[in-house]
Protein backbone atom coordinates (compact mmCIF):
# COMPACT_ATOMS: atom_id res chain seq x y z
CA UNK A 1 0.00 0.00 0.00
CA UNK A 2 1.23 3.59 -1.21
CA UNK A 3 -0.76 6.69 -0.97
CA UNK A 4 0.11 7.35 -4.37
CA UNK A 5 -1.27 3.92 -5.61
CA UNK A 6 -4.38 3.97 -7.51
CA UNK A 7 -7.26 2.49 -5.57
CA UNK A 8 -7.41 0.20 -8.52
CA UNK A 9 -3.70 -0.83 -8.25
CA UNK A 10 -4.19 -1.88 -4.78
CA UNK A 11 -6.62 -4.30 -5.66
CA UNK A 12 -4.57 -6.08 -8.25
CA UNK A 13 -3.21 -9.78 -7.93
CA UNK A 14 -0.64 -9.95 -10.54
CA UNK A 15 0.64 -12.47 -12.70
CA UNK A 16 3.64 -13.84 -11.96
CA UNK A 17 5.54 -15.32 -14.81
CA UNK A 18 8.39 -18.80 -14.78
CA UNK A 19 11.39 -18.01 -13.92
CA UNK A 20 13.90 -16.59 -16.55
CA UNK A 21 16.90 -17.98 -15.14
CA UNK A 22 20.27 -15.83 -15.36
CA UNK A 23 22.59 -19.05 -15.40
CA UNK A 24 22.93 -20.33 -19.23
CA UNK A 25 23.54 -23.85 -17.83
CA UNK A 26 20.25 -24.60 -16.35
CA UNK A 27 18.09 -26.91 -18.02
CA UNK A 28 14.74 -24.58 -18.58
CA UNK A 29 11.70 -26.57 -19.00
CA UNK A 30 9.39 -24.00 -16.70
CA UNK A 31 7.91 -21.60 -19.76
CA UNK A 32 7.10 -23.89 -22.60
CA UNK A 33 9.52 -22.46 -24.83
CA UNK A 34 10.85 -23.91 -27.92
CA UNK A 35 14.03 -25.68 -27.64
CA UNK A 36 14.96 -24.79 -31.27
CA UNK A 37 15.75 -22.11 -33.02
CA UNK A 38 13.39 -19.61 -34.93
CA UNK A 39 14.06 -19.84 -38.68
CA UNK A 40 16.92 -18.44 -40.30
CA UNK A 41 14.82 -16.94 -42.37
CA UNK A 42 13.45 -14.91 -39.30
CA UNK A 43 16.57 -13.88 -38.33
CA UNK A 44 17.69 -12.79 -42.00
CA UNK A 45 14.57 -10.47 -41.92
CA UNK A 46 15.23 -9.15 -38.25
CA UNK A 47 18.63 -8.29 -39.42
CA UNK A 48 17.72 -6.72 -42.46
CA UNK A 49 15.56 -4.58 -40.55
CA UNK A 50 18.16 -3.24 -38.45
CA UNK A 51 19.62 -1.04 -41.64
CA UNK A 52 15.58 -0.11 -41.87
CA UNK A 53 15.58 3.61 -40.80
CA UNK A 54 14.48 3.49 -37.01
CA UNK A 55 14.09 7.11 -36.61
CA UNK A 56 10.56 6.13 -38.35
CA UNK A 57 7.89 4.55 -36.59
CA UNK A 58 6.96 1.21 -38.08
CA UNK A 59 3.67 0.50 -39.68
CA UNK A 60 1.39 0.84 -36.81
CA UNK A 61 -1.17 -1.70 -38.60
CA UNK A 62 1.91 -4.26 -39.50
CA UNK A 63 -0.10 -4.52 -42.79
CA UNK A 64 2.64 -7.12 -44.08
CA UNK A 65 2.83 -9.24 -40.93
CA UNK A 66 -0.59 -9.32 -41.42
CA UNK A 67 -0.47 -10.66 -44.89
CA UNK A 68 1.92 -13.49 -43.90
CA UNK A 69 -0.32 -15.01 -41.21
CA UNK A 70 -3.42 -14.47 -43.53
CA UNK A 71 -1.54 -16.45 -45.99
CA UNK A 72 -0.23 -19.13 -43.83
CA UNK A 73 -3.66 -19.57 -41.81
CA UNK A 74 -5.88 -19.22 -45.03
CA UNK A 75 -7.51 -15.98 -44.11
CA UNK A 76 -8.01 -12.74 -44.95
CA UNK A 77 -5.73 -9.84 -43.75
CA UNK A 78 -8.57 -7.63 -42.92
CA UNK A 79 -9.70 -10.87 -40.35
CA UNK A 80 -6.39 -10.12 -38.47
CA UNK A 81 -5.21 -8.77 -35.44
CA UNK A 82 -1.65 -8.63 -33.99
CA UNK A 83 -0.13 -7.78 -30.88
CA UNK A 84 2.49 -7.70 -28.48
CA UNK A 85 2.58 -11.17 -27.88
CA UNK A 86 -0.58 -13.15 -27.71
CA UNK A 87 -0.71 -11.83 -23.65
CA UNK A 88 -1.83 -8.26 -24.90
CA UNK A 89 -4.24 -9.78 -27.43
CA UNK A 90 -5.72 -11.55 -25.13
CA UNK A 91 -5.84 -8.24 -22.84
CA UNK A 92 -7.46 -6.38 -25.29
CA UNK A 93 -9.96 -9.28 -26.16
CA UNK A 94 -10.80 -9.10 -22.48
CA UNK A 95 -11.44 -5.49 -22.20
CA UNK A 96 -13.21 -5.23 -25.87
CA UNK A 97 -15.08 -7.82 -26.30
CA UNK A 98 -15.71 -9.86 -22.61
CA UNK A 99 -16.29 -6.79 -20.71
CA UNK A 100 -20.46 -6.92 -20.97
CA UNK A 101 -21.22 -6.54 -17.20
CA UNK A 102 -21.70 -10.51 -17.19
CA UNK A 103 -19.71 -13.07 -15.33
CA UNK A 104 -17.20 -14.45 -18.17
CA UNK A 105 -16.81 -18.43 -17.79
CA UNK A 106 -13.29 -20.16 -17.77
CA UNK A 107 -12.34 -23.62 -16.95
CA UNK A 108 -11.00 -23.87 -13.06
CA UNK A 109 -7.61 -25.57 -14.51
CA UNK A 110 -6.40 -23.26 -17.01
CA UNK A 111 -4.77 -20.09 -17.96
CA UNK A 112 -4.32 -18.41 -14.56
CA UNK A 113 -3.37 -14.94 -16.75
CA UNK A 114 -7.59 -14.80 -17.69
CA UNK A 115 -8.34 -14.54 -13.51
CA UNK A 116 -6.17 -11.50 -13.65
CA UNK A 117 -6.89 -9.95 -16.60
CA UNK A 118 -10.43 -9.86 -14.63
CA UNK A 119 -9.34 -8.00 -11.84
CA UNK A 120 -7.40 -5.46 -14.44
CA UNK A 121 -10.51 -4.87 -16.35
CA UNK A 122 -13.02 -5.21 -13.51
CA UNK A 123 -15.05 -8.03 -14.97
CA UNK A 124 -16.33 -10.67 -12.83
CA UNK A 125 -15.89 -14.67 -13.88
CA UNK A 126 -16.93 -17.89 -12.85
CA UNK A 127 -14.71 -21.10 -13.06
CA UNK A 128 -16.69 -24.11 -14.85
CA UNK A 129 -14.65 -27.83 -13.12
CA UNK A 130 -12.95 -29.96 -15.75
CA UNK A 131 -14.36 -33.40 -15.63
CA UNK A 132 -12.55 -35.85 -14.03
CA UNK A 133 -9.62 -36.82 -16.26
CA UNK A 134 -8.90 -32.96 -16.82
CA UNK A 135 -11.01 -32.45 -19.73
CA UNK A 136 -13.19 -29.83 -20.52
CA UNK A 137 -16.91 -30.86 -20.87
CA UNK A 138 -18.81 -28.64 -23.51
CA UNK A 139 -22.18 -29.55 -21.35
CA UNK A 140 -20.78 -27.57 -18.97
CA UNK A 141 -20.75 -24.50 -21.15
CA UNK A 142 -24.08 -24.85 -22.96
CA UNK A 143 -26.65 -25.96 -20.03
CA UNK A 144 -29.05 -23.46 -18.73
CA UNK A 145 -27.16 -22.25 -15.54
CA UNK A 146 -24.45 -21.17 -18.33
CA UNK A 147 -26.74 -18.65 -20.45
CA UNK A 148 -26.69 -15.32 -19.68
CA UNK A 149 -22.66 -15.29 -19.35
CA UNK A 150 -20.49 -12.52 -20.59
CA UNK A 151 -18.06 -14.75 -22.47
CA UNK A 152 -16.29 -17.55 -22.55
CA UNK A 153 -12.58 -18.29 -23.18
CA UNK A 154 -10.61 -21.36 -22.86
CA UNK A 155 -7.55 -22.42 -24.21
CA UNK A 156 -7.09 -25.56 -26.45
CA UNK A 157 -4.98 -27.51 -26.23
CA UNK A 158 -5.69 -26.38 -22.59
CA UNK A 159 -2.73 -25.09 -20.62
CA UNK A 160 -1.28 -26.53 -18.32
CA UNK A 161 -3.30 -29.91 -19.02
CA UNK A 162 -2.33 -30.27 -22.71
CA UNK A 163 -5.42 -32.00 -23.40
CA UNK A 164 -7.36 -30.74 -26.16
CA UNK A 165 -10.82 -30.22 -27.62
CA UNK A 166 -12.03 -31.99 -31.08
CA UNK A 167 -12.94 -28.68 -33.32
CA UNK A 168 -16.81 -30.20 -33.43
CA UNK A 169 -17.23 -29.17 -29.80
CA UNK A 170 -15.90 -26.06 -29.81
CA UNK A 171 -18.84 -25.63 -33.03
CA UNK A 172 -21.40 -27.37 -30.70
CA UNK A 173 -20.54 -24.74 -28.06
CA UNK A 174 -21.01 -21.95 -31.02
CA UNK A 175 -23.74 -23.29 -32.22
CA UNK A 176 -25.24 -22.79 -28.71
CA UNK A 177 -23.93 -19.46 -27.48
CA UNK A 178 -24.67 -17.14 -29.93
CA UNK A 179 -25.38 -14.22 -27.51
CA UNK A 180 -21.37 -13.00 -26.23
CA UNK A 181 -18.09 -14.24 -27.56
CA UNK A 182 -16.39 -17.36 -27.40
CA UNK A 183 -12.32 -17.09 -27.02
CA UNK A 184 -10.30 -20.03 -28.14
CA UNK A 185 -6.22 -19.42 -27.22
CA UNK A 186 -4.61 -21.44 -29.58
CA UNK A 187 -1.11 -20.80 -28.08
CA UNK A 188 -0.41 -24.18 -28.49
CA UNK A 189 -2.18 -25.45 -30.80
CA UNK A 190 0.35 -26.30 -33.79
CA UNK A 191 1.64 -29.17 -31.80
CA UNK A 192 -1.20 -31.61 -32.45
CA UNK A 193 -4.66 -30.08 -31.99
CA UNK A 194 -6.97 -28.97 -34.76
CA UNK A 195 -7.27 -24.80 -35.10
CA UNK A 196 -11.11 -23.51 -34.76
CA UNK A 197 -9.78 -20.66 -37.16
CA UNK A 198 -11.69 -22.10 -40.19
CA UNK A 199 -14.88 -21.61 -38.02
CA UNK A 200 -13.83 -18.05 -37.78
CA UNK A 201 -15.67 -17.65 -41.41
CA UNK A 202 -18.98 -19.03 -40.17
CA UNK A 203 -19.28 -18.05 -36.24
CA UNK A 204 -18.84 -14.02 -35.99
CA UNK A 205 -18.41 -14.78 -32.49
CA UNK A 206 -15.25 -16.38 -32.60
CA UNK A 207 -11.95 -15.44 -31.62
CA UNK A 208 -9.27 -17.80 -32.34
CA UNK A 209 -5.80 -16.28 -30.93
CA UNK A 210 -2.37 -17.64 -31.33
CA UNK A 211 1.04 -16.95 -30.81
CA UNK A 212 4.77 -16.81 -32.39
CA UNK A 213 6.39 -17.94 -29.20
CA UNK A 214 5.66 -21.50 -29.09
CA UNK A 215 5.95 -23.30 -32.65
CA UNK A 216 7.46 -20.63 -34.15
CA UNK A 217 10.19 -20.45 -31.68
CA UNK A 218 9.66 -16.44 -31.15
CA UNK A 219 8.93 -16.48 -27.06
CA UNK A 220 11.28 -13.03 -27.52
CA UNK A 221 10.22 -11.05 -30.03
CA UNK A 222 6.74 -10.98 -28.43
CA UNK A 223 4.19 -11.49 -31.70
CA UNK A 224 0.51 -12.77 -30.96
CA UNK A 225 -2.61 -12.62 -32.71
CA UNK A 226 -6.23 -13.47 -33.57
CA UNK A 227 -8.66 -14.14 -36.32
CA UNK A 228 -11.92 -13.41 -36.56
CA UNK A 229 -14.69 -11.71 -38.35
CA UNK A 230 -13.92 -8.00 -39.09
CA UNK A 231 -16.40 -6.62 -35.89
CA UNK A 232 -14.28 -7.99 -33.71
CA UNK A 233 -11.15 -7.48 -35.56
CA UNK A 234 -12.25 -3.71 -35.36
CA UNK A 235 -13.13 -3.54 -31.69
CA UNK A 236 -9.85 -4.80 -30.80
CA UNK A 237 -8.06 -2.23 -32.87
CA UNK A 238 -10.30 0.38 -31.28
CA UNK A 239 -8.83 -0.62 -27.66
CA UNK A 240 -5.20 -1.13 -29.09
CA UNK A 241 -5.43 2.33 -30.61
CA UNK A 242 -6.72 3.89 -27.76
CA UNK A 243 -3.45 2.22 -25.61
CA UNK A 244 -0.39 2.00 -27.75
CA UNK A 245 -0.54 2.20 -31.47
CA UNK A 246 2.76 0.90 -31.97
CA UNK A 247 3.02 -2.53 -29.75
CA UNK A 248 5.05 -4.26 -32.84
CA UNK A 249 8.68 -3.18 -33.32
CA UNK A 250 9.76 -3.29 -37.02
CA UNK A 251 12.39 -6.18 -35.91
CA UNK A 252 9.00 -7.75 -34.43
CA UNK A 253 7.00 -7.25 -37.77
CA UNK A 254 9.76 -8.42 -39.75
CA UNK A 255 10.70 -11.56 -37.91
CA UNK A 256 7.40 -12.18 -37.82
CA UNK A 257 6.66 -12.04 -40.92
CA UNK A 258 9.64 -14.32 -42.37
CA UNK A 259 8.69 -16.69 -39.64
CA UNK A 260 4.76 -17.39 -41.00
CA UNK A 261 6.11 -17.61 -44.43
CA UNK A 262 8.67 -20.08 -43.29
CA UNK A 263 6.45 -23.00 -43.22
CA UNK A 264 9.09 -26.35 -43.68
CA UNK A 265 11.17 -24.70 -41.08
CA UNK A 266 7.94 -25.04 -38.59
CA UNK A 267 7.18 -27.98 -40.27
CA UNK A 268 10.27 -29.85 -39.32
CA UNK A 269 10.64 -27.79 -35.64
CA UNK A 270 7.01 -29.09 -34.22
CA UNK A 271 7.44 -32.55 -35.99
CA UNK A 272 10.46 -32.96 -33.90
CA UNK A 273 8.54 -31.65 -30.72
CA UNK A 274 5.33 -33.97 -31.02
CA UNK A 275 8.00 -36.80 -31.35
CA UNK A 276 10.33 -35.88 -28.08
CA UNK A 277 6.84 -35.30 -26.29
CA UNK A 278 5.75 -38.68 -27.12
CA UNK A 279 8.84 -40.32 -26.29
CA UNK A 280 8.72 -38.32 -23.10
CA UNK A 281 5.53 -39.54 -21.89
CA UNK A 282 6.58 -42.98 -22.34
CA UNK A 283 9.53 -42.64 -20.17
CA UNK A 284 7.81 -40.60 -17.70
CA UNK A 285 5.09 -43.38 -18.12
CA UNK A 286 7.75 -45.93 -17.07
CA UNK A 287 9.23 -44.26 -13.76
CA UNK A 288 5.51 -44.68 -12.72
CA UNK A 289 3.80 -41.15 -13.50
CA UNK A 290 0.44 -40.58 -15.12
CA UNK A 291 0.82 -38.43 -18.10
CA UNK A 292 -2.10 -36.75 -19.45
CA UNK A 293 -2.96 -36.72 -23.17
CA UNK A 294 -1.15 -33.51 -24.43
CA UNK A 295 -1.24 -31.90 -27.41
CA UNK A 296 1.34 -29.25 -26.74
CA UNK A 297 4.75 -28.60 -25.97
CA UNK A 298 4.49 -30.03 -22.68
CA UNK A 299 3.03 -32.60 -20.56
CA UNK A 300 1.27 -32.48 -17.49
CA UNK A 301 2.64 -35.80 -15.13
CA UNK A 302 2.24 -36.57 -11.66
CA UNK A 303 3.70 -39.34 -9.35
CA UNK A 304 1.19 -41.44 -7.38
CA UNK A 305 3.52 -41.20 -3.95
CA UNK A 306 5.84 -38.03 -4.79
CA UNK A 307 4.80 -34.73 -3.58
CA UNK A 308 4.73 -32.64 -7.40
CA UNK A 309 6.50 -29.05 -4.99
CA UNK A 310 9.12 -31.78 -4.01
CA UNK A 311 9.93 -33.20 -7.17
CA UNK A 312 10.47 -29.87 -9.00
CA UNK A 313 12.48 -28.26 -5.58
CA UNK A 314 14.52 -32.02 -6.14
CA UNK A 315 14.95 -30.92 -9.74
CA UNK A 316 16.00 -27.55 -9.15
CA UNK A 317 18.51 -28.85 -7.11
CA UNK A 318 19.76 -30.48 -10.62
CA UNK A 319 19.49 -27.09 -12.10
CA UNK A 320 16.27 -28.67 -13.91
CA UNK A 321 13.59 -26.01 -14.26
CA UNK A 322 10.10 -26.99 -14.40
CA UNK A 323 6.95 -25.56 -13.44
CA UNK A 324 4.68 -26.55 -10.37
CA UNK A 325 1.39 -24.62 -9.65
CA UNK A 326 0.91 -24.74 -5.83
CA UNK A 327 -3.54 -24.82 -6.53
CA UNK A 328 -6.21 -26.89 -5.76
CA UNK A 329 -6.61 -30.16 -8.11
CA UNK A 330 -3.28 -29.85 -9.82
CA UNK A 331 -0.90 -29.47 -6.99
CA UNK A 332 0.77 -32.98 -7.74
CA UNK A 333 1.24 -32.06 -10.82
CA UNK A 334 4.52 -31.34 -12.72
CA UNK A 335 4.15 -28.92 -16.61
CA UNK A 336 7.54 -30.25 -18.12
CA UNK A 337 8.19 -28.50 -21.55
CA UNK A 338 9.33 -30.51 -24.02
CA UNK A 339 13.70 -30.35 -24.37
CA UNK A 340 15.53 -31.42 -27.37
CA UNK A 341 15.80 -35.25 -26.68
CA UNK A 342 19.11 -34.86 -24.93
CA UNK A 343 17.08 -32.25 -22.47
CA UNK A 344 14.44 -34.87 -22.03
CA UNK A 345 17.16 -37.42 -21.01
CA UNK A 346 18.85 -35.37 -18.41
CA UNK A 347 15.14 -34.92 -16.76
CA UNK A 348 14.43 -38.66 -16.98
CA UNK A 349 17.81 -39.41 -15.44
CA UNK A 350 17.48 -37.13 -12.70
CA UNK A 351 13.87 -37.96 -12.06
CA UNK A 352 14.94 -41.57 -12.29
CA UNK A 353 17.42 -41.30 -9.21
CA UNK A 354 14.99 -38.97 -7.23
CA UNK A 355 12.03 -41.32 -7.56
CA UNK A 356 14.34 -43.77 -6.53
CA UNK A 357 15.77 -42.32 -3.55
N1 LIG B 1 -2.01 -18.41 -23.69
C1 LIG B 1 -1.56 -19.45 -23.00
C2 LIG B 1 -2.49 -20.57 -22.69
C3 LIG B 1 -0.22 -19.49 -22.58
O1 LIG B 1 0.24 -20.53 -21.85
C4 LIG B 1 0.64 -18.42 -22.91
C5 LIG B 1 2.10 -18.44 -22.50
N2 LIG B 1 2.30 -18.15 -21.14
C6 LIG B 1 0.11 -17.34 -23.61
C7 LIG B 1 -1.21 -17.37 -24.00
C8 LIG B 1 0.91 -16.11 -23.90
O2 LIG B 1 1.95 -16.29 -24.79
P1 LIG B 1 2.66 -15.07 -25.47
O3 LIG B 1 2.28 -13.81 -24.75
O4 LIG B 1 4.11 -15.36 -25.37
O5 LIG B 1 2.18 -15.04 -26.88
Amino acid sequence: MNRYWSPAVEGLDPYVPGEQPRAATTVKLNTNENPYAPSPKAIEAMTAAAADDLRLYPDPESFELKAAIAEALDVTPANVFVGNGSDEVLAHAFRALLDHGLPIRFPDVSYSFYPVYCGLFGIAYETVPLDDDFGIRVDDYIDEKAQDNGGIIFPNPNAPTGRALAVGEIERLLVSNVDSVVVVDEAYVDFGADSAVSLTATYDNLLVVQTLSKSRALAGLRVGFAVGSAGLVEALGRVKNSFNSYPLSRFAQAGAAAAMRDVEYFESVRGRIIASREALTTDLEQLGFTVLPSKANFVFARHPDRVGADLAAALRERGILVRHFDKPRIADFLRISIGTDAQCAVLIKALREITAA
